[in-house]
């Protein structure tokens, strides 16, 4: 640092051009930055452009985010992560911009391909097994978009207005668990303000938050155009902006002339030099094994699909039954989204293709254009194949036009001439396989009666053509699980009435009760819930216990079985659910999970470990998590509706009481251990006893202090000795 002039300081703080950081003559070499969060989008020199409209050099496209999530499996995430990587390595990239963790907050976010989950659990501990997967090869990865992007509307104005307890409890654990977990060595602040305050220069997000009380100790970069005031920013706690804007010289003035402390500078240079030395200097590796890493991407797709339903066991397709493939997806597949993280991929699987391969006498229609034209004759040809097979596995989804970084969709209804398709395939009497193929929710309400069974394919990267062929014949089993809830309709969805906002604020009115959190508080009913997904085979639960290993901490375990007759893998789901008569907190929320195979007959014991912030919540007047002491319920099962093993068990809380003051309520005073004593001394014991349960009720709410208006005696002055008392 001490031999760096302060000009090159300030060029250190913004990069050299989109991809890179700036170098300064030996002293530190230019770091490469590539997306994407699912395969690179290496740019090659000549083209800058940050949205992926120019192409990039081929890589693996891996399943997007929302594929990946819904294998529930960390371990594949780790394994997808250090893939990414070696192609990383081996194309020079130092840095790999992903993954993208936000909350699915509305299903219609454009983005929501590149996110994992509606719950922050589990968006957590997959970002941090991809995190962990990436930096094992020495690359660094970068924790995006940081905090609460989910929406793509005025995105890089809008303010994100959330009280302090959503963001704690909803918007920021993702990134909390990835940080202290993972310790990625980048984090990417997101475009829009919140409560006011851009991401950007946002002290209380990007230094108090992430590094006084996570401990993160590397780099925060903007995301691509995210700063709006260079000086404000790295006094927040931003380090680098990207791409430059060409104002290093205004940051050197900016410190000369005294705005700006050189300290404030230095501790971004030397953040920058940090990640320098954290990343191997640049590779050089002749190339990686394009087959073995596609086969990853398969492996990864298969794990990701999600069985919704499967009347009358139509799945696996049963040898020799006359199979009609149909819809123009399966022939052209959907297998990323648009926008900065699309890959252009090393090969394409169809999954026409792949069925073809296996199936003799398989026909094909393409039943309708992607392009939304309505096309008579192909509906026709696709509904005369259907009449001439035993099976038609009918591939429906959301166009390429209809999902992408930049917008949010209107709607979460599949276009009409495909459902229309669907109803008259079914009219045929023939068993209908639909598969799916979209990055955002779909609603299956209007016509899932139509379908026998209903296998969700996301988008599945660049192997998932192949990967719906092993699970629709079976040499696999499904074994994703729904990280959204299906909701019947848009109006159900709790944030509805708030999104996207308007007029430069989008409230996030619903407060922490996103997707399950607000179904299953309020009994309201959906299409699938939260964890849903089938396998070929069934699974028992048994031996649901809980041994306590220390304070507010429990090992919990559970038996899990394979009751069918093949090899499957279950994901195995822990809530904790609060049982309250006026919910001042979610039902249930995900506190665990873990996914295992089973071979037939075959039993495993699970475990988990529960620890008190699994039960605490975010209390705004504390500034910090609090554990209120009582009974709660671990609950084990198979999705947010389907638990299997109850266990009820009780905290003692964590011993902290809110501070009493004059303006604490009658009520407060008396829950409070040593408050209550202090009170019942001060009013000689029995008053308090002479209230009417009515009167009980009214005086509660009545702060201390102000007993006095009703003519019941407590002087200012008892109150403050009664005050000093429990100080005291
Ligand atoms: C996106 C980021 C991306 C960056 C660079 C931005 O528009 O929001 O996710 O990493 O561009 O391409």
């Amino acid at each position: 640092m001490k031999d760096l002039t302060l000009a090159e300081k300030a060029s250190l703080t913004s990069g050299s051009d989109t991809w890179h950081t700036t170098a300064v003559r030996d002293v530190v070499r230019a770091l490469t930055l590539s997306d994407g969060p699912h395969g690179l989008r290496r740019q090659d020199e000549s083209s800058g452009d940050a949205l992926g409209l120019t192409r990039s050099v081929p890589a693996t496209c891996f399943p997007p985010a929302v594929g990946l999530g819904s294998s529930w499996d960390p371990e594949l995430a780790r394994l997808v992560g250090a893939t990414i990587a070696r192609e990383a390595r081996a194309q020079g990239v130092d840095v790999v911009l992903g993954p993208g963790v936000n909350i699915k907050r509305s299903p219609l976010c454009g983005r929501n391909f590149e996110y994992f989950s509606e719950d922050p659990r589990l968006a957590g501990v997959m970002g941090a097994a991809l995190v962990d997967g990436i930096q094992s090869l020495g690359v660094g990865a970068c924790v995006k978009h940081y905090a609460v992007n989910n929406q793509e509307t005025d995105r890089m104005r809008i303010s994100a207005d959330v009280d302090e307890r959503t963001l704690r409890e909803i918007y920021l654990p993702a990134f909390e668990h990835i940080v202290r977990e993972a310790a990625p060595y980048m984090v990417m602040c997101a475009y829009n303000k919140i409560n006011g305050v851009y991401a950007s220069q946002n002290r209380w997000l990007l230094t108090e938050v992430l590094r006084e009380e996570w401990g993160f100790d590397g780099l925060v970069v903007s995301d691509w155009g995210a700063v709006a005031d260079r000086v404000a920013a790295l006094e927040a706690g931003l380090d680098l902006e990207m791409p430059p804007t060409g104002t290093d010289a205004e940051i050197a003035d900016a410190v000369r002339d005294g705005r700006l402390p050189e300290e404030v500078l230095d501790r971004a240079v030397g953040r920058l030099l940090r990640l320098a030395s954290r990343v191997p200097a640049a590779p050089a590796t002749t190339g990686w094994d394009a087959d073995a890493h596609h086969e990853v991407a398969r492996q990864a797709a298969r794990a990701s699909a999600v069985l919704l339903k499967n009347d009358g066991d139509v799945l696996p397709i049963a040898p020799g039954r006359k199979v009609a493939v149909l819809g123009e997806l399966a022939r052209t597949p959907r297998y990323q989204g648009h926008g900065s993280s699309h890959v252009v991929p090393t090969r394409l699987d169809s999954a026409w293709e792949s069925l073809a391969a296996a199936l003799d006498g398989a026909v094909f229609a393409a039943g309708y254009r992607l392009d939304g034209q309505a096309d008579p004759e192909l509906e026709r040809e696709a509904v005369e194949a259907a009449a001439g097979a035993d099976v038609a596995v009918l591939f429906l989804g959301l166009p390429d036009s209809a999902e992408s970084e930049g917008f949010d969709r209107t709607g979460i209804d599949l276009p009409g001439d495909q459902t229309t398709l669907l109803r008259r395939v079914a009219g045929t009497g023939v068993d209908v396989v639909v598969v799916l193929s979209n990055g955002g929710v779909v609603s299956v309400s209007g016509w899932q009666d139509a379908a026998s069974a209903i296998l969700e394919g996301w988008l599945l990267g660049q192997a998932g053509g192949s990967a719906l062929a092993d699970l629709l014949l079976g040499t696999h089993s499904p074994s994703g699980r729904l990280t959204e809830t299906i909701p019947h309709r848009l109006a159900d969805v709790p944030s509805h009435l708030h999104f996207p906002g308007g007029d430069g604020h989008v409230v996030y009115g619903e407060g922490r009760y996103v997707g399950y959190r607000h179904y299953d508080t309020l009994d309201v009913d959906v299409a699938y819930p939260f964890g849903h997904g089938l396998s070929y085979t069934t699974f028992a639960y048994s031996g649901l216990e809980a041994r306590e290993t220390g304070a507010n901490e429990w090992q919990v375990e559970v038996t899990v079985t394979n009751t069918g007759s093949r090899f499957a893998h279950e994901v195995v789901q822990l809530y904790v659910a609060f049982d309250e008569e006026r919910p001042t907190r979610p039902r249930h929320e995900l506190r665990g999970f873990a996914k295992i195979g089973l071979e037939p007959g075959a039993s495993e014991r699970v475990s988990f470990t529960l620890t008190g912030r699994d039960l605490a919540w975010w209390s705004a007047s504390r500034g910090g998590w609090r554990i209120d002491p009582g009974a709660f319920t671990v609950e084990v099962g198979a999705s947010s509706r389907d638990i299997r093993q109850r266990l009820e068990l009780s905290t003692p809380g964590d011993g902290w009481a809110p501070p009493l003051t004059a303006m604490s309520t009658l009520g407060e005073w008396l829950d409070h251990p040593v408050g209550s004593r202090v009170l019942k001394e001060a009013f000689g014991g029995s008053a308090l006893d002479r209230f009417s349960p009515a009167l009980m009720g009214l005086a509660r709410g009545i702060p201390l202090a102000k007993f006095r208006t009703f003519g019941i005696g407590l002087s200012p002055e008892v109150v403050d000795r009664l005050v000093a008392a429990v100080d005291g």
